[in-house]
């Protein structure tokens, strides 16, 4: 469907959701601010992480990184520590590199200007957008799922979101219903999104914008948005080597730009002479967004005090064990792991 639509048909939808979002917004400590510090680091966090997941986290974080020169001051390990249980790591990394840009590039002041902070590590247009508008009263709408859902569903519009030119589609539609206040806008369409607008039976007795909305007047709700593309995961094995002795173990961290990136792991190969010394095997299935792993991992109990000692000092592996584990990141499977060996040797 070609998008010929006029702006002033249309304006009515937007202001009716944003009196609807000031009855309705959600009460989220990020919006009793407009630090955009805090306002990014959100964006970041709940990217791919649902609010009720997420809050702790944040809050933990905002805490412990209160404003950018903190965060750009801090080692990257602990940024990742404060990130365990977010997932998708590699999220963490460019906000520490971003906060250092910020540093660095803006004398430590926050670019108020869409254009510049999309050129921040890790920042897309979505969350530029959403920084520069809530903070800056910048009039870029951040246009994510929720937008391409809840537009194409009110012009019951079959553009194909998975099409590469979706983004500026859709950002087009936006600007035809977009009000003047665009902060709140693109906080009324996420809210909205998330809590009416389901991508499965969304709530349209209770939405704003029913009576705008057409596909709701056609009964076929679910039929959008269209999607005709799938991303199909692949398959992966990895195999560790978990080597312990006397609740010491053997670890390293990652540097590959693949998966996991600069989180912790288990040695990947061990040689010969540690070989007598697995004790059993464990597979674990993981999936990542686009990966299906299969994870073995070996168990190597060394036994033998001399050959521990000489396969640790001839190998750059570090070793730790449970407690000061926790103070790292690993990928969610091996921390799984490291906490049922603690429950099985009950060393804490
Ligand atoms: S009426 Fe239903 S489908 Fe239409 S925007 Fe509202 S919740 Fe979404």
């Amino acid at each position: 469907m070609e998008n010929n639509k006029k702006t002033s048909d249309f304006l009515h939808i937007g202001n009716k959701l944003l009196m609807w979002y000031d009855k309705n917004a959600r009460d989220l400590p990020f919006r009793n601010t407009k630090d955009p510090y805090k306002i990014w680091i959100c964006e970041i966090v709940f990217q791919q992480t649902r609010i009720a997941q997420g809050l702790n986290h944040y809050n933990n974080f905002i805490k412990r990184f209160s404003d950018v020169k903190t965060l750009a001051e801090s080692p990257e390990d602990e940024v990742l520590l404060y990130w365990k249980g977010l997932g998708y790591y590699s999220r963490a990394i460019n906000i520490h590199k971003a906060a250092q840009q910020i540093i660095n590039d803006y004398d430590g002041v926050f670019p108020p200007e869409y254009e510049e902070i999309l050129k921040l590590k890790g920042v897309g247009k979505y969350t530029a957008a959403a920084v520069s508008s809530i903070c800056f009263n910048g009039k870029m709408p951040a246009v994510d799922g929720n937008f391409y859902r809840v537009l194409s569903r009110i012009f019951a519009d079959d553009f194909d979101v998975s099409n590469s030119r979706a983004f500026n589609y859709f950002s087009e539609l936006a600007h035809l219903i977009m009000p003047e206040n665009v902060g709140d806008f693109n906080q009324a369409m996420m809210d909205l999104g998330s809590e009416i607008c389901k991508p499965r039976n969304p709530l349209c007795g209770e939405c704003p914008l029913n009576r705008d909305c057409l596909a709701f007047s056609l009964n076929k709700t679910s039929e959008f948005p269209v999607k005709t593309k799938k991303v199909k995961a692949t398959d992966l094995g990895l195999q560790y080597y978990f080597v312990h002795r006397n609740g010491e173990f053997l670890i390293q961290q990652r540097k590959d730009d693949f998966i996991w990136k600069k989180l912790f792991e288990f040695p990947l190969q061990i040689s010969e002479e540690l070989m007598p010394f697995i004790k059993s095997v464990k597979t674990i299935n993981h999936k990542l967004t686009h990966k299906n792993l299969s994870i073995e991992i070996f168990n190597v109990e060394v036994d033998s005090e001399e050959i521990w000692k000489n396969f640790t000092a001839t190998n750059d592996y570090m070793i730790t064990d449970v407690k000061n584990s926790q103070e790292k990141s690993f990928p969610k499977p091996l921390e799984n792991y490291i906490q049922n060996y603690q429950t099985a040797y009950r060393f804490f």
